[in-house]
């Protein structure tokens, strides 16, 4: 079956495709101008109770007689009645943890009577909150009725269609409600918290209340929504508009509504009030290729004051028609808040062949490398979150990571297996994704746990258990089920399922198809073909059966396990199943014309395909199987790399194509951009991976090391619409700094650092690592962080603690806590030299050379670090010398201080032959530094050496917090203890983000004096 040709038109002329999509794919992503990240929840009512959002929270409607009845402007609703008892039941988890919470809903009510209740939220009949019929709220703490808004007068008519909204702000400590638009309650300096409201299991009801069973309410209801931001009255407004459709084409996307406190942009703030002249800078380029311009040149100050160099932004071309050919042209910056233009004098000079760098570095296994106790005997946060995971992982029931895939090839179920939750439930479209974490965190955590025979026996066996059923799985796919049977080998040849006319991605118990022998050969999934297929023919993002998550999303998890248990343990079968798949793959994309796939890697997260481009490099790398290169240059996001079909620009050429995209979607096709390079040497694919690293890490990046989190686009999976606007178009209401997201930049940083040595690349890691992965994880638990707020007073949100239910972002952190040590030290591939870049207590043992390597720290609670050699060998060893060590390195070999030149952001380098029992002390004085969001310099991060400070909040806040620090002398109203971190400015104590849970202030709002 041959897919159709697809009309694409003006897509690929079209650039600022965010933008693109919001008008063309107005839906699921972004509805009533509200990214689907801010959405909890959905329920439209109209012939079921089920979550139209991608968390498939459905909901539930009890009572006798539940009927759905036509009503103008809507087509079904649903309709309550007393007598029958009947109600709505949202699932309690739904509201789990969440700070604001916003509730939209219709109804229509059938009877007046006093005391019939619209919703009513909360954890029992003695803490809860809910609106009445005459829409006035109510909240209940300890059984005390606390708040109540005022009397509207304005009550709800009967036999009308009405429109209430109740809005939980926390950060303005206010709740609204809101009657066909107009606000009709306001309550402000609310002191109770929904945490205070709500645990795990709640009681989330529409249309009863919950302390007295016997009040059921008479109303129709329709499209009842949660969302976990606070919407604004404009937002509600253009809900309830988009709802009567008095505004025919939908929210065009506008300024964002959330907006941040704003600042005069004609003012200097921070070092730029002390600026007396910047400098201006030449480059050069090469025909057709952007040149890269320096993000900071140096700037002049007055007053003595020694400031940093100035960040400058320049314009970002969407093309590169200004190097089209050879000569000079200028190019005006500007500094944000003065009148400041540095230029700089681009040289266009003929096109050389590319030189890029060969790969001459490798990573130790993680079975080389163990994390210690720190030098006093401490436990380190590195050991701490380890074995959160490890522990929790050791009691994870294997038949649950299998569940849905038994499921898909209508297997049975092993006694007291039980499905995962969230993303991984029933009719989730991206069940499975879990699975392929899995494998990866048990091979991990297999080669970590040398300490432990027993913990990794208990990995070993759920790998191989693992492995086995997935094979024995895949080897069903596309063979008859008995001799002689029917069956369907050929992966382009698969069938829609039985008495179906078309490929649908109906997942329920009773719709989804299980005839496995039509998938053709090698096929293996937590779902039936369909969804792979649906993409081809354009199937969208969304929960209809005619739309799709993002298939192959899912198989790159689980390829790249299956890949991972291969390359620790050996294991065979684990790579017959990718080879198997991977062939399924290339049969069916091999057939697929060029603009399809354009059109399908273009197609918002439906065609999010993770690493597949990475993962099938990887199997050529490990098989020799050429077709699985072809395949994962397939996978190339052309319109990002090349620009276009006929590969004009693209990052290839530096052009920035990826502004306003989704993240996460994203980054991984760059570790594949890179893995593609290392097994072809086609050089554009590392100038790909290098730009791009380039800019994401100079111009979307928050402080934490994160990258994503748009008000603009209003996604807050998305980089912000226009390079180096993070104040302007960033820091969104719905969180920031995707988790995923960072452990995948981490991982193409790594990744680029094996090919070139330059220490921003480990300054970067190091960087998100501390200060986003080490932060990411709970005080208790494994639970961990899917976005990590920073507006003012935020506070970290962690879930899945029981590894039962599993975000992307959980499934990542399943990976990050299993490899801690992986990026401590490398070694060139010549095993002629040694690099240290991360300073945390660990033991090295490199067995190429004989060698070990223990370093010996309490490091970031100390300032200096110890390398003690075991053994004996001629080598190398270089020393990450960071960029915020800008008062030197101090070297000392068995105490003997080295004379040697070091400067921030180098490498030292003691070439010598070691003795068993060397020993080299390294000590590194830690600075207290400012980090400014780029366009809105007072906004600033506190740094300690590498460790980013935070303020310790007491409640949410609306601004942010204000501190003044000496423009000479930072740490001089700084007080505190070094050795624990903790510190106080005015009052307020200031913690590392990875030790704090509570609210916290990552930004501030500093005034230089
Ligand atoms: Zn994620």
């Amino acid at each position: 079956m041959k897919p159709t040709k697809l009309i694409i038109g003006t897509f690929l002329g079209c650039f600022s495709f965010c933008v693109y999509f919001v008008q063309a794919q107005e839906g699921n992503q972004i509805l009533d101008g509200i990214g689907e990240t801010g959405m909890i929840s959905r329920y439209i009512l109209d012939g079921d109770a089920k979550d139209w959002s991608r968390n498939t929270l459905h909901a539930r409607i009890y009572g006798s007689n539940i009927k759905f009845d036509e009503s103008e402007p809507f087509e079904k609703v649903l309709t309550l009645s007393a007598e029958n008892q009947n109600y709505v039941s949202i699932p309690g988890e739904a509201v789990e943890g969440e700070e604001s919470l916003s509730i939209s809903t219709w109804v229509n009510l059938k009877s007046t009577e006093k005391n019939q209740v619209l919703f009513d939220f909360g954890k029992d009949g003695r803490n809860h909150f809910y609106l009445d019929a005459s829409g006035q709220f109510h909240l209940i703490k300890d059984g005390q009725e606390i708040y109540t808004s005022q009397d509207s007068h304005k009550a709800i008519q009967k036999d009308e269609w009405t429109h209430l909204a109740l809005v939980f702000d926390a950060p303005s400590k206010s709740i609204f409600t809101y009657l066909n638009g107009e606000p009709i309650g306001k309550i402000e300096k609310v002191e109770v918290e929904l945490d205070d409201l709500f645990t795990h299991e709640n009681k989330l009801y529409v249309g009863r209340s919950i302390p007295t069973a016997d009040s059921y309410l008479n109303a129709s209801i329709h499209d009842f929504r949660l969302y976990r931001i606070p919407l604004s009255e404009d937002q509600i407004a253009v809900i309830r508009e988009n709802a009567l459709k008095r505004n025919a084409t939908v929210a065009k996307r506008e300024k964002p509504k959330d907006d941040l406190p704003q600042f005069d942009p004609s003012v200097p703030q921070l070092y730029n009030q002390y600026l007396v002249g910047v400098s201006d800078v030449e480059v050069e380029t090469t025909v057709g290729v952007l040149p890269r311009l320096p993000r900071y040149v140096l700037g002049d100050y007055k007053d003595g004051i020694d400031g940093p160099k100035v960040r400058v932004q320049w314009p970002a071309p969407t093309n590169n028609d200004e190097v089209a050919q050879i000569g000079t042209y200028e190019v005006i910056g500007k500094v944000p808040g003065t009148n400041f233009q540095p230029k700089v004098k681009v040289t266009v000079i003929e096109t050389l062949a590319l030189s890029t760098p060969n790969r001459s570095l490798e990573v130790f296994p993680l079975e080389q490398v163990s994390l210690n106790m720190d030098a006093h005997g401490h436990q380190t946060k590195f050991i701490e979150n380890r074995d959160k995971f490890i522990n929790t992982l050791a009691n994870t029931n294997p038949d649950s990571f299998l569940y849905m895939f038994r499921n898909a090839f209508g297997q049975e179920q092993p006694d007291g297996a039980i499905p995962l939750g969230v993303w991984d439930s029933q009719e989730t479209k991206l069940r499975g994704h879990a699975t392929g974490h899995y494998l990866t965190a048990l091979a991990q955590a297999y080669a970590s746990t040398g300490y432990d025979n027993t913990l990794q026996s208990n990995f070993k066996q759920k790998m191989d258990y693992m492995v086995e059923v997935l094979h024995q799985l895949s080897r069903l796919s596309g063979r008859p089920t008995k001799e002689g049977g029917k069956s369907i080998a050929d992966p382009t040849a698969v069938p829609p399922g039985p008495g179906k006319s078309t490929f649908d991605s109906d997942l329920s118990e009773n719709g989804i198809r299980t005839d496995y022998w039509n998938w053709g050969e090698g096929f293996i999934s937590a779902y039936p073909p369909d969804q792979f297929i649906m993409l081809e023919y354009g199937a969208t993002y969304g929960t209809q059966p005619t739309q799709i998550w993002a298939p192959y999303y899912t198989l790159h998890k689980l390829l790249a396990g299956l890949m991972d248990i291969y390359e620790i343990t050996g294991n065979q079968k684990a790579l017959e199943i990718a080879e198997g798949m991977g062939n399924w793959v290339y049969a069916r994309l091999n057939l697929l014309p060029t603009e399809t796939l354009i059109q399908m890697w273009n197609t918002y997260i439906a065609g999010e395909f993770g690493g597949m481009n990475e993962a099938m490099a990887r199997l050529n790398r490990i098989t020799g199987e050429p077709n699985f290169l072809k395949v994962a240059q397939l996978f190339d996001n052309i319109k990002m790399f090349f620009g276009d079909a006929e590969h004009s620009h693209g990052l290839a050429s530096n052009v920035d194509t990826f502004r306003g995209l989704h993240a996460n979607q994203h980054i991984p096709q760059i570790l594949g951009s890179l893995e593609i390079y290392r097994d072809s040497n086609a050089p554009e694919y590392y100038q790909i991976a290098d730009n791009f690293w380039y800019k994401a890490r100079n111009d979307y990046m928050y402080s934490i090391g994160g990258v994503a989190g748009a008000r603009n686009p209003t996604n807050a999976e998305c980089f912000v619409a226009q390079p180096g606007t993070l104040y302007e178009n960033g820091l969104s209401s719905g969180g920031q700094n995707e988790t995923c997201a960072t452990y995948n930049m981490l991982k193409l940083t790594k990744n680029l650092f094996l090919f070139d040595h330059r220490t921003e690349f480990m300054d970067y890691y190091e960087r998100g690592l501390y200060n986003h992965i080490l932060a990411s994880v709970a005080e208790d638990s494994p639970a961990n962080t899917y976005h990590v707020p920073l507006r003012p007073g935020s506070i970290k949100r962690f879930g899945n603690a029981d590894m039962t239910g599993f975000t992307c972002c959980n499934g990542t952190a399943l990976e990050s806590s299993t490899k801690l040590q992986n990026s401590i030290y490398f070694k060139s591939l010549d095993n002629n030299e040694l690099y240290v870049n991360l300073f945390v207590p660990s033991t090295l043992e490199w067995k190429e050379k004989g060698i070990t390597v223990e370093q010996k720290t309490a490091f970031p609670k100390e300032d200096h670090t110890q390398l003690v050699i075991g053994g004996k060998g001629k080598f190398d060893l270089k020393v990450r010398v960071p960029d915020w060590a800008s008062k030197g390195v101090v070297v000392k070999v068995n105490g003997k201080e080295e004379k040697i030149e070091t400067s921030a952001g180098s490498y030292i380098s003691l070439n010598r032959k070691w003795k068993n029992g060397d020993v080299v002390d390294i000590k590194m004085p830690f600075q207290f530094h400012l980090d400014p969001i780029m366009d809105q310099q007072n906004i600033a991060s506190l740094f300690y050496g590498p460790i980013l400070l935070v303020a310790q909040e007491e409640e949410a806040r609306t601004d942010w917090r204000k501190i003044t620090l000496e423009a000479n002398d930072l740490g001089k109203t700084i007080q505190g203890d070094p050795s624990t971190l903790e510190f106080t400015i005015d009052g307020i104590t200031f913690k590392p983000f990875y030790e704090t849970y509570g609210r916290h202030s990552v930004y501030l709002d500093v005034t230089l004096k």
